[in-house]
């Protein structure tokens, strides 16, 4: 479907992930129509028009349904009654059976190993007997983490023991219904961000490496410097993960490497991912022009790297004595700055980041914590 003047989008979701998404379709001749109930949701500016209303409200389910060529979601979290909704109007990618597991961690998780994807050891429980009898079963150190509406670490307590579980438990009683994993030490993270067609082509950008701090990504360099073989077994493992879903759309999947080279899958996202902002700056198709391609049937961008790059989060503790001093990333003539427009710095929220291009993974990664101290981030 060729954009003409009267082609709309539709996305479920103006954070800014729908942001940079209604910035490619815009680019690209499109109008986008965003559902989202904040009134300051990031993408509202960058979209044709703003439906600021629940997800699931009738109303601008119905406007949608009459005005959008095809619709996609820039969060797990859409509920997935909307997205069946609008499916019967309207090309929805990815579908709704897609994200109804990648939304709830229990259904993610058993369809992970019921398909034979390697993940870490876990147990289930949705109420507080299946929780006793979970906790005995588990080896510590562990993760509790709710089953649903967590991200960036939120909804999660790491516990020592199965006392400090059953106290966690105490606490915060409506963590139910959970996942408990084994901590995995780690040696490193990578994601794989893919692209899979209608007709079942895909296309990976290069395997990224991953530095978290509190749950959160920090850094992502690209591409990972890990041994080719390792990452294609990354790539193989997402694309079977895809080709079972019958995916349509950007997927990224998060792994876990061992000490002995094991992968293991700790999550996806049906969606573009913040370990692929990179792709804006390094790559010939960002992740969000080829969501665009995927939504609307086009042929698939080239996905690859142009240089090296490390991409740097900027959370909102950066904002704690105002504005921070921007002119430092201006300064590097190799950085790109990228803001999210949101009103309210608060800590741990995304409110931007930057990328920085090298001629090496390493290179580009030492130019980005240069940036960073210069912003006066801590380590
Ligand atoms: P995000 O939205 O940023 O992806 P999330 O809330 O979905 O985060 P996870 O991806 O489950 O949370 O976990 C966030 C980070 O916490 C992981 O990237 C990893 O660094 C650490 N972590 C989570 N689970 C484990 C585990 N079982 N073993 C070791 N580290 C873990
Ligand atoms: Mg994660």
């Amino acid at each position: 479907m060729m954009s003409d003047q009267h082609t709309t989008l539709g996305i479920l979701g103006g954070g800014q992930l729908g942001r940079m998404f209604a910035t490619a379709a815009r680019t690209m001749g499109y109008d986008v129509v965003v559902l989202d109930p904040d009134p300051n949701a990031p993408a509202a500016h960058f979209a044709t028009r703003h439906l600021c209303a629940p997800y699931d409200d009738a109303m601008a389910l119905d406007i949608l349904a009459r005005t959008c060529a095809a619709v996609t979601t820039e969060f797990e979290n859409a509920p997935s009654s909307s997205l069946d909704a609008l499916a019967r109007h309207c090309p929805v990618r990815p579908a709704a059976s897609a994200v109804a597991i990648a939304q709830d961690r229990i259904l993610e998780k058993s369809f992970f190993r019921d398909n034979g994807i390697p993940v870490g050891p876990f147990v289930v429980a949705r109420t507080p007997e299946a929780f006793h009898r979970a906790i005995a079963d588990i080896k510590y150190p562990a993760i509790i983490k709710a089953a649903r509406f967590g991200y960036d670490g939120k909804g999660q307590v790491r516990v020592q023991s199965a006392d400090e579980a059953l106290q966690a438990l105490a606490d915060q009683p409506s963590l139910l219904p959970v996942v408990i994993e084994t901590l995995i030490p780690l040696r490193l993270e990578i994601s794989v961000l893919l692209a899979r067609g209608a007709n079942g082509q895909i296309m990976f950008w290069p395997v990224a490496e991953n530095r978290h701090q509190n749950g959160i990504l920090e850094i992502t360099i690209a591409p990972a410097r890990i041994r080719v073989e390792l990452a294609a077994r990354a790539c193989k493992i997402a694309s079977d993960i895809a080709d079972r879903l019958d995916y349509v759309g950007i997927l990224a999947v998060e792994f876990f490497v061992t000490g002995f080279d094991t992968l293991l899958v700790n999550e996806m996202a049906p969606r573009p991912h913040n370990s692929g902002h990179y792709t804006l700056d390094a790559c010939v198709t960002s992740q969000f022009e080829q969501q665009v391609r995927t939504l609307c049937g086009l042929p698939l961008g080239n996905p690859e790297l142009l240089r090296p790059a490390a991409m740097v989060n900027l959370l909102g503790d950066l904002w704690a004595n105002g504005t921070p001093p921007w002119e430092v990333i201006f300064q590097e003539p190799n950085a790109k700055l990228h803001l999210y427009g949101k009103q309210a710095p608060r800590p741990g929220r995304k409110m931007g980041h930057f990328t920085v291009l090298g001629n090496s993974a390493s290179e580009a990664l030492k130019k980005a914590m240069r940036l960073r101290t210069a912003l006066g981030m801590t380590d």
